[in-house]
């Protein structure tokens, strides 16, 4: 039968949701077209993490206990994963598009020789089995419909957030596996870590995002959250610009929103940027451009100079004025 891989991440003990939702997808696929569905999972004391997975609709969960792999190293990971990948030949691996999803993804793809579908945004086969997703492409002017050809395991990211993590009540096994590799790191060694300081937006429930009609100057996007006390994300460009921490991007490389209200100043609504913005209730836009894209993604569209209404907003809700 053929089988379907997820691979699990977990940081330190801690599973990482989006893996699940690529878990229960697979459990999606796996039900439509009879494969099997497998989790695969690394790290160090994990009986307590498999378990837990094993609750997103695996029929086994495959898992490796090593010290080496208590926290992810792309060399070690990448050493594991192909090994397992050789053993049992997997037809899919699928990978959530975290940072370390697709550093490993990629490392995996090379021995392979093997096609990658990277940050899909759904996932299918074709008649012929072949992994079938939509990615957002071109600069993000474009949603092409992509396929992995001939080669096997075919493989995946997906971005995190576009499906949703569901636990199933159905038998799975939970299989113990010794490599042949030796998992000491060769390359480099993590000494320590610290978490990153800024705050986790994706449960937010505001968020004022800025994009580069706001110029990239912030100060009154940081005045106009606090009054309404929400959190801040920006687009693409400025985090790329280094104007804000890339924790706090939003979109298909950055983090989804599922908010209940999002406020957009200045961004036209790329559907990179689009698709961390679509799960949201209620979604404001502020534009001066009346054709731009956005205007298709908001449930309010303002045509507006933001440095005009900003302000007065502010004034407003400051409560001082009469705006
Ligand atoms: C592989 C890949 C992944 C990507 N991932 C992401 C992602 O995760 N997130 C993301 O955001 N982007 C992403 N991008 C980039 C994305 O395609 C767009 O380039 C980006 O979202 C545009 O950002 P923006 O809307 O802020 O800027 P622009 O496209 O430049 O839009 C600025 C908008 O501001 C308006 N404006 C200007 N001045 C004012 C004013 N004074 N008042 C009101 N409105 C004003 C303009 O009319 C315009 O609509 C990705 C691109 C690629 C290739």
């Amino acid at each position: 039968m053929e089988d379907i891989w997820v691979f699990i991440e977990q940081d330190d003990g801690e599973l990482e949701g989006s893996s699940l939702e690529v878990l229960s997808k697979a459990r999606e696929l796996g039900e439509k077209y009879g494969y099997m569905v497998s989790g695969v999972l690394f790290g160090s004391d994990v009986k307590k993490l498999v378990e837990e997975a094993g609750r997103y609709g695996a029929d086994r969960i495959i898992y490796v206990d090593d010290e080496n792999l208590r926290i992810y190293n792309a060399e070690v990971y990448a050493k594991a994963m192909v090994e397992l990948a050789r053993r049992y030949n997997p037809n899919t691996i699928l990978f959530s598009a975290t940072r370390n999803g697709r550093d490993l993804a990629g490392r995996v793809a090379i021995p392979f020789n093997s096609g990658l579908l990277a940050h899909v945004i759904s996932l299918d086969f074709d008649e012929e089995g072949r992994l079938t997703g939509r990615v957002p492409g071109f600069g993000g002017s474009i949603a092409a419909i992509v396929k992995c050809i001939d080669s096997r395991p075919q493989l995946a990211t997906v971005t995190p957030g576009v499906f949703e993590a569901k636990t199933f009540d159905r038998e799975c096994k939970y299989v113990e596996e010794k490599l042949e590799v030796d998992l000491t790191p060769d390359k480099y060694l993590v000494i320590s870590r610290e978490k990153s300081p800024v705050k986790d937006i994706s449960k937010s429930e505001k968020v004022v995002v800025a994009g580069q009609g706001t110029g990239g100057e912030l100060d009154i996007v940081y005045e106009l959250a606090k009054l309404l006390n929400a959190d801040v994300g920006v687009t693409r460009p400025l985090a790329d610009r280094g104007l804000a921490p890339r924790d706090i991007q939003i979109g298909s490389t950055g983090v989804n929103l599922k908010s209940k209200l999002v406020i957009v100043l200045g961004a036209s609504g790329a559907p990179h940027f689009v698709s961390g913005i679509k799960d949201c209730d209620l979604v404001i836009s502020i534009n001066k451009d009346a054709d731009a894209p956005i205007k298709e993604h908001s449930d309010y569209f303002v045509v507006a100079d933001i440095f005009k209404v900003v302000p007065k907003l502010l004034e407003l809700l400051r409560g001082g004025g009469d705006a």
